[in-house]
């Protein structure tokens, strides 16, 4: 099977770690700087590091208008999860809080129990974000102290945490799974339901055997 094509945004902030991540786990990787490099790719990583700058940088390219027509699956961690809410691209139904853990704690690691996820996940945090609301259709796979921290909505999975830089790669995997459901539909604009880990194999080959 021919690697996914998995695009990494890469106006600023952690996206070198996602790329090499994505790398060892055998996907062919675009770091994105431009509206045309989103074409062709299956999935797109929005990193972590400032979202205010990505919110500038991505209207200054035109990758704003160029992600919400991206009808792929998306991975948005950290500020990569803030400009996927309701407040910028709009693309995923919550409503996100900046900085959230606070002076006392901004940076922390800890041990997450995620859905999905067999074991604990060690989780970097870095002035985090956490999910302040969600609308009915997201499934929260992960909590501290009753606030999520990752959470599902249809195609789009984000997380408050950074995951590029640990060794763990169960949480990119688990966004490569999406991904790999997808291409095999081969349709534009699926949106797979909350909660569908992936799609069965005969099913997927019989779409392809009708040219999708
Ligand atoms: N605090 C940053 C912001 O608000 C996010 C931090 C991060 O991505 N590590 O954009």
């Amino acid at each position: 099977m021919e690697p996914l094509k998995v695009g990494v945004l890469a106006v600023q902030g952690n996206f070198r770690e996602h790329a090499a991540m994505l790398r060892s786990l055998g996907a062919d990787v675009t770091e994105v700087r431009k509206p045309e490099q989103l074409e062709g790719l299956d999935g797109l990583v929005l990193p972590g590091g400032e979202s205010t700058t990505f919110t500038r940088l991505m209207g200054l390219y035109g990758l704003d208008e160029a992600i919400r027509s991206f009808a792929k699956p998306v991975f948005g961690t950290c500020a990569g999860m803030i400009v996927l809410d309701r407040g910028h691209l709009g693309l995923v139904d919550i409503h996100v809080r900046r900085n959230a853990f606070g002076r006392q704690l901004a940076s922390f690691e800890t041990d997450l129990d995620v859905a999905g996820i067999d074991g604990l996940l060690r989780a970097v945090f870095i002035r985090a974000p956490w999910i302040e609301d969600a609308g009915d259709g997201v499934e929260i796979l992960a909590s501290i102290d009753g606030h999520p921290v990752v959470a599902r909505d249809g195609r789009f999975l984000v997380a408050s945490f950074h995951p590029e830089l640990t060794d763990d790669t169960r949480l990119h995997n688990l966004f490569l799974d999406t991904v790999r459901a997808a291409r095999g539909v081969g349709e534009p604009h699926l949106r797979l339901a909350a909660g569908q880990e992936a799609l069965d194999e005969p099913a997927l080959h019989e779409r392809r055997a009708v040219g999708g």
